[in-house]
């Protein structure tokens, strides 16, 4: 594993003051931002665990959560928090938040309450929706501090992700901390207007997204590659010393494209997330509920699945399947 080099914007020497709340090198602690209330008049907060060392270093942000019904990523995090790692990081800094869309998450939804995304919402405004005041509070109060972010999603609604790193081939430093990440899957993909990347990559800020399982379910692997992916990331910035797993083997999509749904009906998948398919070869089927139609569905390309719909009734056009294409072998 190579190392990666990253200047920090931030002085070494001078107090990280997030919310008032000062953290000098080799300082660490917790820290409650408030980001609005309820109409019950209750506050809602987020909270931030600061790492600080002694040596100068990068400061990096690992961030949950921005969807509140993505809990794989808040779970990653918090586990990276139960552990003695991050208390003994031999240089730089690190921010994790394991949870930002907290008014999602107690919802069991992506958005806020009144339906905005907040990761279609950044950089946000203090005077702006919900959804964009939550945005503003990370903006503001922590991104000027980040040199690099990591950012933890699932799959939407009943979509599944096989574990994967998302970056944008106009950044080369996302491309190594994805490589060092190493996921068994990495995909090119462009930045998204009012994302979360996209304002890093305006305030200059490296960043990738780790996209792994589905909504509202825990999935075990998807949550210990995450974990083992950070450690790489950490290593390679030499903020940690211990040795890390490998993964066996790491692929990159350059290009992906869903396979919808032919036809509307109950939907068996027959080949998952992780198998490589072949054009021509039958993925799964779409039968009517009465007994009375069956409809195949076929890969129209040979690819990976990197992501699949476990949906059981579908509509005509739904994405059932995502296919990685244009394959590179990175390990
Ligand atoms: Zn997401």
């Amino acid at each position: 594993m190579s190392n990666i080099k990253i200047k920090s914007k931030h002085k070494h020497t001078n107090p990280i003051v997030i919310d008032n709340v000062s953290f000098a090198p080799g300082e660490s602690g917790t820290i409650s931002i408030n980001v609005g209330r309820l109409p019950s008049d209750t506050k809602i907060n987020l909270t931030a665990h600061v790492f600080r060392s002694k040596n100068p270093g990068p400061v990096i942000l690992l961030l949950g959560g921005v969807h509140g019904d993505e809990i794989n990523g808040v779970e990653i995090i918090r586990r990276i928090l139960d552990k003695d790692t991050l208390q003994s990081i031999q240089r730089g800094t690190i921010i994790a938040i394991p949870l930002l869309n907290v008014f999602g998450f107690i919802n069991f939804s992506r958005d806020v309450p009144d339906g905005k995304d907040v990761n279609r919402s950044f950089p946000g405004s203090m005077s702006g929706s919900l959804a964009s005041r939550v945005a503003r509070t990370l903006t503001k109060k922590i991104l000027p501090f980040a040199d690099v972010a990591l950012d933890f999603h699932t799959g939407g609604a009943s979509r599944y992700n096989y574990p994967q790193v998302r970056y944008a081939p106009s950044s080369p430093i996302a491309g190594k901390l994805a490589k060092a990440f190493a996921p068994p899957f990495i995909l090119h993909k462009p930045l998204i207007p009012k994302s979360f990347r996209k304002t890093c990559e305006t305030m200059g800020i490296p960043a990738i997204v780790y996209e792994a399982g589905e909504s509202i379910r825990l999935c075990g692997v998807s949550i210990e590659k995450g974990i083992g992916g950070i450690m790489r990331v950490l290593k390679s910035l030499q903020m940690i010393e211990k040795e890390t797993q490998e993964e066996q083997e790491v692929l990159l999509f350059k290009k992906s494209q869903w396979l919808r749904a032919p036809y509307s009906g109950m939907f068996i998948w027959s080949k998952q997330s992780g198998a490589k398919v072949f054009r021509g070869e039958q993925l799964g089927v779409i039968k009517d509920p009465f007994g009375t139609k069956s409809v195949e569905v076929f890969a129209k390309l040979d690819g990976y699945i990197v992501g699949h719909n476990n949906a059981s009734v579908v509509n005509q056009g739904d994405a059932l399947f995502h296919i990685g294409i244009e394959e590179e072998k990175i390990k």
